[in-house]
């Protein structure tokens, strides 16, 4: 589905590839399944993750599946293009958390020549567009949008709901604290709870 990058140094073509959806929705998965091939085809990869998202390991890009592969947690974006210098592919990950700046970062990794595969939630809790990631969309070569299965009516899920009571919008959790849910079950449980404040 996608090109992979050439290995003639000369072709310095890079691109930006998005994978978005809700939590659960296997953008983790997909972002390890696309570095695994890079390493695979003996291209230089790494994986950075905003230091922030210590869930499941500092160290670590992990998918609720316990499915892992090793990354650099970074607190500034600017620093993925320090440590990036010799590198073919650059992903990644919860880049939702990262502030605005996350999206020149990527626009001069792919300049540059480099492939960037960039994986974040689309949306927040609220079901909003999350940070910066509708401008990754914008900038992307290639989006793709993964789903997860709602866990109300077993349907195609697109969204986030936070299950505990907390409004603030960055709030890290598992299965625990989220649920992924259809438009149609997001809806129906929003007005229930707009109801009962109401
Ligand atoms: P994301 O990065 O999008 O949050 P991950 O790649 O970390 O997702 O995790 C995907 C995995 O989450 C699935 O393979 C599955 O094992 C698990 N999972 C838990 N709840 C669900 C759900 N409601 N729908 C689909 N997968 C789920
Ligand atoms: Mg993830």
């Amino acid at each position: 589905m996608f090109l992979e990058r050439s290995v003639n140094k000369s072709d310095k073509t890079g691109w930006i590839e998005v994978i978005c959806g809700s939590m659960f929705s296997g953008k983790t998965e997909e972002l390890i399944r696309r570095i695994r091939r890079v390493k695979l085809a003996k291209q230089k990869a790494k994986v950075f993750k905003p230091k922030d998202d210590t869930r499941y390991s500092k160290k670590k890009v992990t998918s609720h599946d316990a499915n892992s592969i090793k990354s650099k947690p970074v607190n500034n974006p600017s620093k993925i293009i320090k440590l990036s210098k010799n590198i073919d592919v650059v992903g990644i990950d919860e880049a939702q958390f990262f502030d605005d700046t996350i999206v020149d970062v990527c626009n001069e990794l792919a300049n540059s020549g480099k492939r960037v595969i960039v994986a974040g939630l689309d949306m927040d809790y609220q079901g909003k567009p999350f940070g910066p990631i509708p401008y990754l969309l914008a900038i992307a070569e290639y989006v793709t949008k993964v789903h997860a299965v709602c866990t109300k009516t077993g349907k195609m899920a697109s969204y986030t709901h936070r299950i505990v009571d907390n409004d603030e919008l960055i709030l890290l959790g598992d299965v625990k604290k989220y649920e992924a849910l259809s438009r149609k079950a997001f809806n129906r449980l929003n007005n229930l709870l707009q109801s009962k404040k109401d």
